[in-house]
């Protein structure tokens, strides 16, 4: 084990606590998060009969496979605004990673496609993925190389707003954090409600994302929040969204003006946090720039698969990976 992870953990151990953390996977049992009182929606405000509380939501999106946590704080009219707006961003930046690793949402693991009428298209299915390289070797975003048995992947993301994602990743925190933790976010519940994705909120630290390579250290999504220690010896920002799922782990600042004043909006650096080492080879760490507020599009999702065995037909190749 290398020092620096465990200087990494050393760090967390001394200035953050848990609020919370689920794992969620096909033997989790269901869980659904309620508030105290009379049912009342935790983002808006509002209670029944103003709202309706029908839709089942989910605290975690589906589309990251998802079938184990929802809430019952959640109103309809908010469900439907998360999941047009926000959350739709985050499945077209997540898309090309969610088919490399296989996450199956509502309507299974997403297929890529391209170049028109005879062009490439890629299926994952459980272990194999199925490629079918498609008529126009000039516009194919994978380069195969079956001496090594590799791919190297370099997948556009559907168009999208980057500050959106980031919305999207503090709004599943603030889903899932204990009630209590709740007027520390005041300022980042309404930053997240405003369609205007121009609006600014103090982000004191990029994004960072984990890619651990081999097979995917965890079976399905483990999420939690750690907060700031109230002795903290450091000084830190307040709280972390930290999601794990396939190959990737995610790291992404709350904004918390009300308990992160003293920073004053100067960025701030930390060691990521920690992930267990892998035999397959070094971890890597990312960080995501999702400042921009408008639509982008062409950004490139880049990963090299290794594979067992190739298995060529003549209209698509099977690959086990
Ligand atoms: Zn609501």
């Amino acid at each position: 084990m290398d020092s620096a992870y465990e200087q990494a953990i050393e760090f967390y151990r001394r200035n953050y606590r848990g609020a919370c953390v689920y794992l969620l996977s096909d033997d989790t049992e269901s869980i659904t998060l309620r508030n105290e009182g009379q049912q009342q929606c935790r983002f808006c405000g509002r209670q029944a009969p103003e709202v309706s509380f029908k839709r089942v939501a989910h605290a975690i999106p589906e589309l990251l496979g998802n079938k184990k946590l929802f809430s019952l704080y959640e109103c309809d009219a908010c469900n439907t605004f998360f999941g047009r707006g926000i959350e739709n961003d985050y499945g077209n930046w997540s898309k090309p990673m969610r088919t490399l690793t296989g996450r199956k949402g509502k309507k299974g693991v997403p297929t890529l496609k391209g170049g028109g009428e005879d062009g490439w298209r890629i299926e994952r299915e459980n272990n194999h993925f199925a490629i079918n390289a498609g008529k126009n070797e000039g516009n194919r975003p994978f380069v195969a190389n079956e001496d090594h048995r590799t791919v190297d992947f370099a997948l556009k993301c559907d168009p999208h707003r980057p500050m959106a994602v980031h919305k999207a990743f503090v709004k599943m925190a603030l889903s899932i954090l204990p009630e209590r933790e709740l007027p520390n976010f005041r300022q980042a519940l309404a930053w997240i409600m405003n369609p205007d994705h121009r609006e600014e909120v103090p982000i004191l630290a990029p994004a960072l994302v984990t890619f651990t390579p081999g097979p995917a250290p965890i079976d399905g999504i483990k999420v939690g929040v750690i907060c700031r220690k109230d002795k903290a010896p450091e000084i830190v920002p307040y709280a972390f969204l930290l999601l794990s799922y396939g190959n990737e782990s995610f790291q992404v600042i709350l904004p918390s003006p009300e308990r992160d004043a003293a920073f004053e909006g100067a960025a701030i650096c930390l060691p990521p946090f920690p992930q267990p080492p892998s035999e397959s080879g070094p971890l890597e760490t990312f960080s995501l720039d999702l400042r921009e507020a408008e639509l982008v599009t062409g950004t490139v999702a880049q990963c090299t698969f290794q594979f067992e065995s190739v298995e060529s037909t003549e209209l698509r190749p099977i690959i086990d990976q």
